[in-house]
């Protein structure tokens, strides 16, 4: 399956996208995690990208691109993928589109997960993340059982740079101005489907889960 997961920062789209990942056994492509795995390096893409992320802003769409190109093109993602941070710009969904359709492939269903601003700034403010193994947390309801630790692999815990209550703020309105169109985007290609993104990580999973056997086998 070929899904992407789209929502404004916080809704809980890499915790989903994760475990609808690992259920159907297709890559997580997470291009936040793929740029910030670029800073740390320092590669080229990462020394070009820091700006923008620091300060909310989205990576230029040609650079972004080029990455999500790149990456599709890995063996791993012929059974599938799960798209988690891409698309955020009409742009880049239909350059996507075009990728897929020169592969005669496309997009099976988009999961759109919706959370009110004031839910996104709590959640947010609060995360924390593992940059070894990327692990998720959120200090109140999904703590890590050791402060500061991943649960997973031991790594010290970090607060994203982008977390801080101003550079949130700054996401939530790019995120409305550029990324909110897709979900009409992809309405009118009938592959929409959305979850309220407030409840348990379990409630959501299971409800998304029920959308996509609507879609095909999961
Ligand atoms: P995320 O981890 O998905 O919240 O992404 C963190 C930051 O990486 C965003 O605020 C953007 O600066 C950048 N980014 C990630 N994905 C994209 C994208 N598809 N287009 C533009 N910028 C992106």
């Amino acid at each position: 399956m070929r899904l992407i997961f789209l929502g404004p920062p916080g809704a809980g789209k890499g915790t989903q996208a994760g475990l609808v990942s690992q259920k159907l056994g297709v890559p997580q492509i997470s291009t936040g995690d793929i740029l910030r795995d670029a800073v740390r390096a320092k590669a080229d893409l990462g020394l070009k990208a820091k700006a923008f992320m620091d300060s909310g802003a989205l990576v230029p769409d040609d650079l972004m691109l080029a990455l999500v190109q790149e990456r599709l093109e890995k063996p791993d993602c012929q059974k599938g993928f799960v798209l988690d941070g891409y698309p955020r710009t009409l742009p880049q969904a239909k350059a996507l589109d075009r990728m897929l359709e020169a592969e005669r492939q496309k997009i099976d269903a988009v999961v759109f997960i919706d959370v009110k601003d004031e839910v996104v700034v709590w959640r947010l403010s609060r995360r924390r993340v593992c940059p070894g193994c990327k692990a998720l947390y959120n200090l109140d309801a999904n703590p890590p059982r050791m402060e500061d630790k991943c649960d997973e692999c031991g790594t010290a815990l970090v607060t994203r740079a982008d977390d801080s209550e101003a550079t949130i703020r700054t996401r939530l309105k790019v995120y409305r101005n550029e990324t909110l169109p897709l979900v009409d985007y992809y309405q009118a290609k009938g592959v929409l489907k959305t979850t309220a993104g407030e409840g348990t990580v379990e409630d959501i999973f299971t409800a998304i889960m029920e959308e996509l056997s609507e879609v095909g086998q999961v």
